[in-house]
């Protein structure tokens, strides 16, 4: 199996699709076995209901929420809006606003705490949470829809990673969760330029030496040694850990990617993993669609996505806010 579009073909609609897309059926497929034990679960192969959450088939969790929130307030505002979005994520969290049945599910302590925050008036760009134990993927998996921004926007890889600072800081302000929203926004804009995995990865990390050199990312280094080092492409699946905290969600990602196998393969082996099974599918599923665009997210998982009208509606004005704004 090859991919159906390779790197350096799709437009920018069509990769801004497939990671909104992507991102919301990596975070379905995963929704049924989050929190399983790898290999601990009948494979997943399909979109399918019941297991951890007891939800229907085509239900996505806080991570493809988020990621629908963030894409609407950044085209409702024509760009990041710290207080924007924080509303939208209050509207979420409360109102089960863009949630995909009638609630809203699957958020860790630190997203929901910031968002309480936020809701009871501190100001959104001050409302993340910062100590040690606040570097859960909450903010990395809805990272993407600003770097499809700061792409359109041909921003520097500067202008890109201080977006994703800012982005994460409203619900994760700890410099390394930070900083791994600020790589994989570097990565995400390598896939977009049509580069391979391969070619990404070193762009990521060339980018990142100098961009990180001061402090206070320096001291976070030996936290994310492996993401800037390490040769992902002979790293076996188990020396792969898949669990929530920020790092090893990346680095799940990384691996899966470098695996250059196509988006359907490559998201149910990231699902597959077990752990955090829907946020690494739905990391995977959003950088998988940036590569090969919508036209390969197969039909019978787009066909199962809950609100999946709306959703569309929503990729379209999206669409529009990166095409005009270079
Ligand atoms: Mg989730």
């Amino acid at each position: 199996m090859t991919p159906r579009v390779g790197p350096g073909q799709a437009s920018l609609a069509e990769r801004a699709r497939g990671a909104v897309l992507g991102a919301l059926a990596g975070d379905a497929l995963g929704v049924p076995v989050e929190g399983m034990g790898r290999d601990e679960f009948p494979p997943v192969t399909a979109m399918r209901g019941g297991g951890s959450h007891g939800m229907p088939a085509g239900t996505f969790s806080d991570d493809g929420s988020m990621n629908l929130v963030t894409v609407e307030s950044l085209v409702e505002k024509r760009g990041l809006d710290e207080e924007d979005l924080g509303d939208r994520l209050v509207r979420w969290l409360f109102n089960r606003h863009w949630a995909a049945r009638r609630m809203s599910f699957g958020f860790g302590f630190t997203t929901r705490e910031a968002i309480v925050k936020i809701h009871a008036g501190t100001p959104a760009a001050k409302a993340g949470l910062s100590e040690e134990s606040d570097n859960g993927n909450g903010s990395l998996v809805r990272i993407f829809p600003v770097a499809l921004l700061a792409h359109a926007r041909e921003a520097t890889p500067r202008e890109t990673v201080d977006l994703a600072h800012r982005a994460s800081a409203i619900t994760h302000a700890h410099p390394r969760a930070k900083l791994c929203c600020g790589l994989a926004c570097l990565l995400a804009r390598g896939l977009l330029s049509g580069k391979s995995p391969r070619e990404s990865v070193e762009l990521m990390r060339s980018q990142a030496q100098d961009l990180y050199a001061s402090d206070p990312w320096n001291s976070e280094y030996r936290h994310v040694q492996a993401l800037m080092e390490r040769n992902f492409q002979v790293v076996e699946r188990h020396d792969v850990r898949s669990s929530g905290y920020c790092v090893e969600t990346l680095e799940a990602a990384v691996w899966c990617l470098l695996r250059e196998k196509p988006l359907e393969e490559s998201v149910l082996e990231a699902v597959n993993l077990g752990e955090d099974a829907d946020s690494v599918g739905a990391v995977v599923g959003a950088l998988s669609g940036m590569i090969e665009g919508g036209a390969a997210i197969p039909e019978a998982w787009r066909k199962e996505l809950a609100r999946i009208d709306e959703v569309e509606a929503l990729v379209a004005r999206f669409s529009e806010l990166l095409h005009g704004a270079g």
